[in-house]
Protein backbone atom coordinates (compact mmCIF):
# COMPACT_ATOMS: atom_id res chain seq x y z
CA UNK A 1 0.00 0.00 0.00
CA UNK A 2 1.56 3.57 -1.02
CA UNK A 3 1.73 6.58 1.22
CA UNK A 4 0.25 9.85 -0.19
CA UNK A 5 2.83 12.61 0.75
CA UNK A 6 0.14 15.03 1.19
CA UNK A 7 -2.23 12.70 3.49
CA UNK A 8 0.86 12.28 5.76
CA UNK A 9 1.97 15.76 5.68
CA UNK A 10 5.43 14.86 3.92
CA UNK A 11 4.75 17.70 0.94
CA UNK A 12 2.34 20.16 0.31
CA UNK A 13 0.75 20.11 -2.89
CA UNK A 14 2.17 22.23 -5.45
CA UNK A 15 -0.57 21.98 -8.24
CA UNK A 16 -1.41 25.30 -9.51
CA UNK A 17 -4.67 27.15 -10.46
CA UNK A 18 -5.40 26.81 -14.13
CA UNK A 19 -7.09 30.46 -14.45
CA UNK A 20 -4.48 32.16 -11.74
CA UNK A 21 -1.55 29.96 -11.75
CA UNK A 22 -1.43 30.40 -7.94
CA UNK A 23 -0.62 27.27 -5.70
CA UNK A 24 -3.93 25.93 -4.92
CA UNK A 25 -4.92 25.01 -0.73
CA UNK A 26 -5.00 20.64 -0.39
CA UNK A 27 -8.29 20.47 0.93
CA UNK A 28 -7.89 16.72 2.00
CA UNK A 29 -9.24 13.39 0.49
CA UNK A 30 -11.63 13.21 -2.17
CA UNK A 31 -13.48 10.68 -0.59
CA UNK A 32 -13.78 12.31 2.26
CA UNK A 33 -15.35 14.36 0.98
CA UNK A 34 -17.88 12.72 -1.15
CA UNK A 35 -20.36 11.81 1.18
CA UNK A 36 -21.14 15.16 2.46
CA UNK A 37 -20.61 17.37 -0.37
CA UNK A 38 -20.94 15.30 -3.14
CA UNK A 39 -24.40 16.88 -3.72
CA UNK A 40 -22.67 19.95 -4.30
CA UNK A 41 -20.05 19.04 -6.53
CA UNK A 42 -19.06 19.74 -10.02
CA UNK A 43 -19.63 17.68 -12.88
CA UNK A 44 -16.26 18.04 -13.44
CA UNK A 45 -15.46 16.49 -10.47
CA UNK A 46 -17.54 13.57 -10.81
CA UNK A 47 -16.60 13.01 -13.72
CA UNK A 48 -12.74 12.56 -13.10
CA UNK A 49 -14.42 10.53 -9.53
CA UNK A 50 -15.89 8.13 -11.98
CA UNK A 51 -12.39 6.78 -12.90
CA UNK A 52 -11.94 6.01 -8.84
CA UNK A 53 -11.61 2.03 -9.25
CA UNK A 54 -8.66 3.04 -11.42
CA UNK A 55 -6.52 5.65 -9.20
CA UNK A 56 -6.79 2.49 -6.63
CA UNK A 57 -5.09 0.43 -9.15
CA UNK A 58 -2.16 3.24 -9.66
CA UNK A 59 -1.67 3.82 -6.12
CA UNK A 60 -2.77 7.51 -6.85
CA UNK A 61 -4.33 9.26 -4.38
CA UNK A 62 -7.54 11.54 -5.31
CA UNK A 63 -7.52 15.11 -3.46
CA UNK A 64 -9.36 17.97 -3.61
CA UNK A 65 -8.03 21.53 -4.25
CA UNK A 66 -9.28 24.73 -3.90
CA UNK A 67 -8.57 28.14 -5.19
CA UNK A 68 -9.28 30.86 -2.56
CA UNK A 69 -8.75 33.35 -5.72
CA UNK A 70 -11.04 32.18 -8.19
CA UNK A 71 -13.45 29.70 -5.75
CA UNK A 72 -12.53 27.63 -8.26
CA UNK A 73 -12.24 23.58 -6.96
CA UNK A 74 -10.23 20.85 -8.81
CA UNK A 75 -9.36 17.15 -8.14
CA UNK A 76 -5.74 15.90 -8.37
CA UNK A 77 -4.26 12.31 -8.41
CA UNK A 78 -1.18 12.54 -6.29
CA UNK A 79 1.11 9.42 -6.97
CA UNK A 80 1.79 7.71 -3.61
ZN1 LIG B 1 -3.70 11.72 -0.16
ZN1 LIG C 1 -7.14 30.65 -9.14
Amino acid sequence: MGVCPLCNGLEASTASCPKCERVMEDKGRVMDYFDDYSPYMEIDGMKQIDGYGQTLQLNQCPHLLFCSQCVEDQVVFIQE
